[in-house]
């Protein structure tokens, strides 16, 4: 017989309908791909935006207009939701949830410009929380500055960015950051023009706007703590390497305010370690290794492996598994990115870091539910995250889908790819990958994999023809499916139907499009953001 009800039915588990149409009455809208899938709704979308950014667009979509697209949802939130907006953007940023904080910053300037009073009001207010460093500002000002001039405002707001703090900060700030990508204190002092509040901010004032040139001698009567950093820090190109470690100890100096000469020396970096921010030592643990002093069996290789396994501070520096996982791909290949040198890696500096890429995300409790991680290897997916040409979507999907089988014992993991144009491997496998492998290791695994069309559907399909129990299905994706005979919410529907298991869908969106396969009105689905560190958390309260 023909089943008429496949084609048309009011019960959604009923109707079958190929992924190059839209499930009747359900506004579904086409995806990039040719397929159709929901429009995420504007505050998921600008969670994709906050933490994935739109650089380097996605496989289908160039940057320009993702980057359009996305800050069209910003404006209309500004202009709708303004306050609620500003309260999400400092909620993300605060939390390092998002690998870099840019998009933030732009939401934030555009709050500041098109937003009402009291938006406008509140994102100047959460601009110290926001920008956080002198980089951020600078990052802040070049945004901000497409979309308003220096009106009141912003001139207060910057000119308290900088009243406000505490002196050694402040100094600490101009001395760490004096200019960065187009801006320099100098030009926002000089255009937001702060009165200073004492002697000791007049003088790192001075410094900021005209350099050591402008400071012959520093003042006796200012902050005398902020008089040694400044002093200590000029004299520092005139010192020998060991004079300068001492110095660099006492000060508790950084290595931006250190001359490159003396950066050659293991001594010097000895004493920088010392108190040397989390994310600083993860950028420079090549470097360290080149100098000769993380090395096997060396102090600072056990000091530096004793602070990778710290899960509290890695988490109150903001430390970004991206930032890890970028991190250990260089520094276990041995060679700098652009030809800067080589290094022989040191293996629990290595292992430290694998580590380390599970302790930066919010803890997630273990649900005992039995869950299947499904990776799409697709084609789409072998682009790079946004911004990281370094790590395809699929890698970091692997990477994502290794912490949350890390804390759920009941997983099994799986790739999923039609075939292209019904040649090649389709359908889904099961992959042999292990919390308890290397990350890099599974991320070259994952790089080998076959890749074709996309069928967002496989996982549930396989399972019911398989007959494997899951609870849920987590399923890594651009959310770009076509392929299938039948939509992968249909897919779910079908296997609760016929297995019993009130199984539930959390789509990991991997991109900054607008689409998701998750259906908004099935309370059993759920979007979530991929490289969000709250992401696992969220996953294990929602199957909870
Ligand atoms: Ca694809």
């Amino acid at each position: 017989m023909l089943d008429y009800t496949k084609h048309f039915a009011t019960r959604l588990a009923r109707l079958v309908t190929p992924q190059s149409e839209p499930i009747p009455g359900t506004g579904q809208v086409p995806n990039s791909a040719g397929g159709y899938a929901w429009p995420v709704s504007e505050w998921d979308r600008l969670d994709r935006f906050l933490v994935l950014g739109s650089e380097g667009g996605t496989f289908y979509v160039r940057e320009r207009r993702l980057t359009i697209e996305n800050a069209r949802v910003v404006e209309a939130l500004v202009r709708e939701q303004g306050e609620a907006l500003v309260q999400r953007v400092v909620e993300l940023s605060v939390s390092g949830r998002a690998a870099t904080n840019d998009p933030a910053l732009f939401a934030l300037a555009m709050a500041a410009s098109l937003g009402d009073e009291a938006t406008r009001k509140a994102a100047l207010a959460a601009l110290p929380e926001v920008a956080r460093t002198g980089t951020h500002l600078f990052h802040w000002l070049q945004f901000v500055t497409g979309f308003r001039g220096w009106g009141r405002g912003v001139r207060r707001a910057v000119a308290d960015w900088y009243v406000e703090k505490p002196d050694r900060k402040l100094a600490y700030q101009v001395l760490k950051y004096p200019s960065r990508d187009g801006w320099a204190h100098r030009d926002a002092l000089r255009l937001a023009h702060p009165k200073p509040t004492s002697q000791t901010q007049d003088v790192i004032f001075r410094l900021a706007t005209r350099g050591w040139k402008g400071l012959e001698a520093i003042p006796e009567g200012i902050d005398p703590e902020v008089r040694d950093l400044l002093e200590g820090v000029r004299a520092l190109g005139g010192l020998d390497p060991e004079e300068a470690a001492t110095r660099i100890a006492e000060l508790r100096l950084v290595r931006e305010m250190v001359p490159s000469p003396l950066l050659r020396h293991p001594e010097v970096w000895e004493a920088l370690l010392e108190e040397m921010p989390m994310g600083a030592m993860i950028r420079n643990l090549a470097t360290m290794t080149r100098v000769g002093l993380v090395a096997p069996g060396s102090d600072a290789t056990a000091r530096v492996v004793e602070r990778l396994g710290n899960e509290g501070r890695l988490q109150k520096a903001r430390i970004h598994p991206i930032a890890v996982l970028a991190a250990l791909k260089t520094y276990a290949s041995g060679r700098g990115v652009r030809g800067r040198g080589s290094w022989e890696p040191v293996a629990p500096v290595v292992d430290a870091l694998d580590g380390a890429f599970y302790g930066t995300f919010q803890n997630a409790p273990t649900t005992g539910k039995r869950v299947m991680l499904a990776l799409d290897v697709s084609a789409s997916m072998t682009a790079g995250v946004h911004g990281m040409d370094y790590l395809s979507c699929r890698e970091a999907s692997a990477a994502m889908a290794l912490v949350t089988a890390a804390t759920e014992p009941r997983h099994m993991f799986t790739a999923f790819t039609a075939a292209f144009g019904g040649f090649g491997p389709s359908g889904l496998s099961t992959l042999s990958f292990s919390p308890r492998e290397r990350l890099d290791d599974v991320l070259r695994r994952t790089d080998r994999l076959n890749f074709g069309w996309t069928d967002c559907a496989l996982p549930m399909l396989e399972a019911t023809r398989r007959r494997w129990p899951v609870d849920v299905f987590v399923v890594y994706t651009d959310n770009e499916t076509w392929a299938g005979d039948i939509h992968p919410s249909q897919a779910l529907r079908q296997y609760r139907e016929k297995t019993g298991i009130p199984a539930r869908l959390v789509v990991v969106g991997m991109a900054s499009n607008g689409f998701t396969i998750a259906d908004p009105l099935d309370g059993g689905m759920l979007d979530v953001v991929g490289f969000d560190t709250a992401t696992p958390r969220l996953i294990a309260e929602f199957v909870h």
